[in-house]
């Protein structure tokens, strides 16, 4: 009846032979291990999971039947069941496991690229989870108690003390309801008990707006002690058993995102251990907010990695007209836009993934990755809803369909420029950044570099890049056009060097001299899109 056959199960990582050679580039060495994940991420069954996860959302029960509180969230199986896999499979913290650029981190963001292509919305927590660590080095005291409970391979969901517990789950709280991106409106106090000071105890007082994955054993949060806003643990069961004093009030009804609950949540005197000094929470907690950023930059990435597969399965066993789809010149042309723009994100996200690994026994990756982790954050977030929604349209009206993994990935896709800063507040922390860290800019130039000399036309970005950076001040309004020019400028400059001339000579053309529609499918005839549009169907290599 010309209906494909579905493209699950399949292996993520064998059918992928981008992400492959951009993993192995920045490190990993266990590639037999990432391919014997992709086989077991790739089956029916955990796409099942995926599926279950979302149809049946969480549900908060606030009471128990004799009106005492009770704040639970109740999950579907599914999700228990992806969490238990993830965990397991130490995508929260194996990278702690290792020693500071040793390829752990590469390899983790690797399974996460093929997790959250089944499955995104249980990785709030798993990301959080790990992320919790860089900050917890502000305390080591209170990281002492909490890292060893973060980095044990076993999901635990009981609602009971940490300690007796065998892995514990983190969450993070900064967001409140008069201010979200300016963190400096918060308005949740902090009393000290006893004192106070680093690692001391503190009664919060205060609601949090959006706090995703309420069940988490412990969140991250800011509330203002006496000297400045500042970074606290927040418990959700006391060490003496009894339950914190905070409430959930409810969950939100999101777009997407349905896996995962996100709360509003009110403290009233509940017990919190400051992390790092009083006043300097925003710097502490921004060291879990680098883990995170990643981790979204790098769902978009596997989003688009996984609507483009899917579109070019479909068009591949689809006939239409006399012919297959990806037979006929204008999809070649729509799947291969489509397919050189999934190849820069993940190029990038794996390019970022391996200086941030790096960052903290190489300066240089670490200037790199303070500008780098924003502008790809900006591009490749924002990417991924039109990457998608076009990927739904070469599907057809079986696109449209939720049993297509379509609708949930353009629901879940505009998400990941919302949190962990939204598009504007990047693009302005991009300014920030160079005039802070003017090292920053020269690293990012030197990555450029790292490609010059092959297509004038990149030469020329790199000279524009070099010339706005020379700008001693640089316009608010004109943040986001300056952020673009250097994320196409360094897309072009990782396709140049590690994809076939093809691929990063349609890039090029169309995204930095401009010979390119407004749509996506408007490359030049000049542009090989049979042979681009070949590469996105995920097939064994
Ligand atoms: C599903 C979901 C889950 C979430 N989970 C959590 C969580 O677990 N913990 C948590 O703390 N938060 C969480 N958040 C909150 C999220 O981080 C915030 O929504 C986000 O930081 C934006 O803040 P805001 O909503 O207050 O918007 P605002 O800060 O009011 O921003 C609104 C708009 O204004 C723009 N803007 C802001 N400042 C400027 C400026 N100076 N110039 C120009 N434009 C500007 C922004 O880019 C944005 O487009 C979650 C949000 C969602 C949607």
């Amino acid at each position: 009846m010309n209906q494909p056959t579905t493209l699950e199960p399949y292996n993520l990582f064998s059918t992928d032979p981008v992400l492959a050679d951009a993993v192995a580039r920045e490190g990993a060495s266990d590639l037999a291990g990432l391919a014997d994940f992709g086989e077991r991420m790739g089956t029916e069954a955990m796409f099942g999971l995926g599926r279950d996860a979302n149809a049946f959302s969480p549900t908060l029960r606030t009471h128990d039947r004799f009106g005492d509180r009770v704040d639970e969230v109740d999950y579907h199986p599914a999700y228990h069941s992806l969490m238990e896999f993830s965990i397991r499979e130490g995508i929260h913290a194996s990278h702690y496991d290792g020693r500071p650029g040793d390829g752990r981190y590469i390899e983790r963001n690797a399974r996460m690229f093929m997790g959250a292509q089944v499955e995104v919305g249980h990785h709030c927590p798993t990301s959080m989870t790990g992320a919790v660590l860089h900050a917890l080095n502000h305390q080591p005291d209170v990281a002492e108690v909490w890292a060893p409970r973060i980095k044990t391979r076993s999901y635990d969901p009981r609602l009971i003390e940490a300690s007796k517990k065998s892995g514990v789950l983190m969450g993070m709280g900064m967001t409140e309801r008069q201010g979200g991106s300016d963190v400096r409106a918060n308005t949740s106090t902090a009393a000290p008990i006893d004192g106070g000071g680093p690692g001391g105890l503190y009664a919060l007082t205060g609601h949090k707006w959006f706090t995703s994955a309420p069940m988490c054993d412990a969140f991250l949060v800011l509330a203002y002690a006496p000297n400045g806003l500042s970074c606290f643990l927040l418990p959700r069961i006391l060490p003496d058993e009894s339950r914190n004093s905070i409430h959930l009030m409810r969950l939100k009804d999101k777009l997407g995102n349905r896996s995962n609950a996100s709360s509003e949540i009110e403290y009233t005197d509940a017990t919190a251990w400051l992390i790092g000094e009083e006043g300097r929470g925003v710097n502490t907690i921004i060291e879990m907010v680098s883990g995170t950023r990643v981790d979204c930059t790098n769902w978009s990435a596997a989003m688009m990695r996984q609507a483009v597969s899917q579109a070019a399965w479909h068009v591949s066993g689809r006939e239409a007209f006399g012919a297959r789809l990806i037979d006929k010149p204008l999809m070649q042309n729509v799947v291969a836009d489509l397919e050189i723009e999934t190849e820069a994100a993940t190029l990038m996200v794996m390019r970022l993934s391996g200086a941030f690994e790096r960052s903290t026994v190489d300066e240089d990756e670490k200037a790199f990755f303070r500008l780098g982790s924003a502008v790809a954050k900006y591009w490749v977030t924002k990417r991924s809803t039109p990457i998608i929604r076009e990927a739904l349209e070469c599907v057809g009206g079986n696109g449209f369909v939720e049993e297509s993994i379509l609708p949930r990935l353009y629901r879940e896709a505009p998400l990941n420029a919302i949190w962990e800063g939204a598009g504007n507040v990047i693009a302005l922390d991009v300014v920030r950044a160079l005039q802070r860290a003017p090292e920053a800019g020269v690293a990012f130039v030197a990555e450029l570099e790292r490609a010059s000399g092959v297509d004038p036309t990149l030469d020329g970005a790199i000279d524009q890049v070099k010339a706005a950076l020379k700008e001693p001040s640089l316009n608010e309004a004109d943040a986001r056009r300056f952020i673009e020019q250097l994320a196409i400028a360094w897309s072009s400059a990782l396709l140049i060097q590690h994809a076939p001339d093809a691929v990063s000579d349609a890039y090029v053309d169309s995204r930095l001299a401009g010979d390119h529609g407004f749509e996506l499918g408007t490359l030049s005839s000049n542009v090989d899109v049979a042979a681009i549009s070949r590469r996105a169907v995920p097939l064994p290599a």
